[in-house]
C-alpha cells in the first residue's frame, strides 16, 4: 500500500505576533507549494468588522459569538493573486483594517465562544486540501497536527517600521509612533489572554526575521519543508531507525 494513500493535506502552520510578515511569507509561500493560504487573522478583524457594523457591544457574548457562528466565512484569490476573505459570498477585504477594528479586534478575539466557532470553521477550510495558515494559534490550537509549525519573532520596533511603509492597509497615513503602540498593545492583549495566547508551539520552529526578507524567510520554510520530506523518505530499517 501507498504509505501516502491514506495521507491528511499537508498543513503548513505559520503564527507570529502583528506584522511579523506571516500575510506577506503565508502568501508566497503557499504560491510556491500550489496550496491555498488563510490568515486567520482576517475572520478576526471580519467578526469585529460586523459586530462595529451592527452595532453590538463586545460585552454581548453571546450576540458576538452569534456573528462569528452565522457567518460563513471562505477565502479566494483574486486576479492579482492576493487573497480575499468573503463574509457569507461578500468580499469584505477593505473593511478589515480600519482604525476602529485595529483598536477592537485583540479584545473581542479574546472571548473564548467566538474563538470556538471560528477554529471550526478554519479546520474546515483546512480539510479541503493542502494549505498554509496564518494566525496566533494554529501551531497549538487551530491544527496542532500540523507537519511544519513556523513562528515568526522581529522586534516591535522592525514590525512598526514594516506595516508605516505598508502601502496595503491604512497604516502608512498614521505615524510610526501610533503604529508601534498600537503593535505593542495587540501583542500584550494577544499574549496575556487565558484562551489560546500568543506562545509557540513546543515543537515550533523559531524564525527570527529582523535581518531576512520575505523571500528569505520562504527559503528557509521550503528547506525546512524539504528536509522533513527527506526524513520521512528514508527507507526503514530494523528498529524503527531510518538508514
Ligand atoms: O494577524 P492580524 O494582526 O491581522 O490579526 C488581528 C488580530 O486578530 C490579532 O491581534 C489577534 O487579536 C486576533 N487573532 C487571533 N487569533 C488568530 C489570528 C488573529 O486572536 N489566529
Amino acid at each position: 500500500m501507498n504509505p501516502n494513500q491514506n495521507a491528511a493535506p499537508m498543513q503548513i502552520a505559520l503564527d507570529g505576533p502583528s506584522a511579523s510578515g506571516k500575510s506577506t511569507v503565508g502568501a508566497m509561500l503557499a504560491e510556491r507549494l500550489g496550496s491555498s493560504f488563510l490568515d486567520t487573522g482576517m475572520m478576526y478583524r471580519a467578526v469585529t468588522h460586523l459586530t462595529i457594523k451592527n452595532r453590538v457591544s463586545a460585552k454581548d457574548l453571546d450576540a458576538v459569538q452569534n456573528i462569528a457562528a452565522s457567518t460563513s466565512f471562505s477565502v479566494n484569490q483574486d486576479e492579482s493573486g492576493d487573497w480575499r476573505l468573503f463574509a457569507d459570498g461578500k468580499d469584505i477585504t477593505d473593511l478589515l483594517y480600519s482604525d476602529e477594528v485595529n483598536f477592537k479586534v485583540s479584545p473581542i478575539s479574546a472571548i473564548p465562544a467566538l474563538r470556538r466557532a471560528l477554529v471550526r470553521q478554519q479546520r474546515s477550510i483546512a480539510s479541503a486540501g493542502p494549505i498554509v495558515m496564518a494566525g496566533r494559534d494554529i501551531g497549538t490550537v487551530v491544527l496542532a497536527d500540523a507537519s511544519i509549525k513556523v513562528y515568526l519573532t522581529a522586534s516591535a520596533a522592525t514590525r512598526a517600521d514594516r506595516r508605516t511603509n505598508d502601502s496595503d492597509g491604512n497604516a502608512d497615513r498614521q505615524s510610526y509612533q501610533q503604529v508601534l503602540q498600537s503593535i505593542q498593545r495587540r501583542d500584550q492583549i494577544d499574549s496575556n489572554r487565558e484562551d489560546s495566547p500568543l506562545r509557540p508551539a513546543e515543537d515550533a520552529i523559531i524564525i527570527p526575521t529582523d535581518n531576512l526578507t520575505a523571500e528569505e524567510v520562504v527559503e528557509e520554510i521550503l528547506a525546512l519543508i524539504q528536509s522533513n520530506a527527506d526524513q520521512a523518505a528514508a527507507p526503514m530499517i530494523a528498529g524503527g531507525q531510518t538508514a
